[in-house]
């Protein structure tokens, strides 16, 4: 028998060996790509954050009625885990407010969605919110308006959050640390302030601040309180709606 007459099997021939390779390889890649993916997961306490915040949309927002689909988006976009200190991020996305430190608390994401929407925020709006906490809420308004000034008394909080903000790029977000009882006049007049601790009363300056026509949510109140959403107008203010709720009370109101 000549050379010429063995005959290799067509799976060995050369070009076929080379897809052989190009398949083989290709199946190596997509496995590590898929260990890779897991670790990450793993490392992350087996979280997969983004599955979580479309949950929490669904089920606890969508399901209870906010509607407004630039506030759903919103919601959807912004990392709320990484606004909560490691110790509490595990429940980042749990139906409930949680503690950010020094007494305080990041609102249960119903409330924020369902203040935010009750503001009805264009995106040529400037804002002005009071109790920065951890930012969470400010970088959702800061996704929907042109411009968020946000201010937070206790110092370490506000300096925390002006980190995250950053880090997580949102540029049109200003903190300030001070008493927002008396709002922030140099920026005002606001087309929306968001008040996320409460007062015994709606703190006048906050409304002198507020454009007339302008909307503000605020929860007013001590021992019980109640979620007012208010407009101004030429005159004085007229209530839209009201919902009871359990805010920290709001600091330092200023003595006459
Ligand atoms: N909006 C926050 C949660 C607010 S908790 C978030 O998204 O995380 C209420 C915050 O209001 C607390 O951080 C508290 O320190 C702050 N606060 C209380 N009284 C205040 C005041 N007079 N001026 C500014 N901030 C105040």
């Amino acid at each position: 028998m000549s050379l010429r007459e063995i005959r290799i099997p067509e799976r060995l021939q050369p070009v076929a060996l080379q897809a052989w390779i190009v398949w083989i390889s290709a199946v190596l890649v997509i496995v590590s790509l898929a260990c890779g993916a897991r670790e990450t997961a793993l490392q992350d306490g087996g979280h997969n954050w983004d599955a979580e915040r479309r949950r929490m949309v669904d089920v606890q927002l969508r399901a209870r009625g906010i509607r407004n689909e630039r506030v759903l988006d919103a919601m959807l976009a912004v990392p709320r885990h990484l606004f909560i200190p490691e110790q509490e991020r595990a429940d980042a996305y749990r139906d409930s407010p949680l503690p950010i430190g020094y007494g305080q608390t990041i609102s249960q994401p119903y409330i924020v969605a369902f203040m935010t929407q009750a503001l009805d925020i264009l995106p040529e709006h400037r804002v002005l919110e009071i109790g920065t906490g951890s930012g969470y809420q400010a970088a959702v308004l800061a996704v929907l308006a042109k411009e968020v000034f946000t201010i937070e008394i206790v110092p370490p909080l506000a300096e925390r959050a002006r980190q995250t903000l950053s880090a997580l790029g949102y540029r049109n977000v200003e903190v300030r640390t001070g008493n927002g009882y008396l709002g922030w006049p140099e920026h005002a007049p606001y087309d929306r302030i968001m008040v996320t601790a409460a007062p015994d009363e709606v703190p006048p300056a906050l409304l002198e601040q507020l454009k007339i026509g302008g909307l503000m949510a605020i929860p007013v109140g001590t021992v019980t309180q109640e979620l007012r959403v208010l407009r101004r107008t030429a005159t004085g203010t007229e209530t839209l709606s009201t919902l009871p709720v359990l805010f920290v009370p709001m600091r330092s109101k200023p003595k006459d």
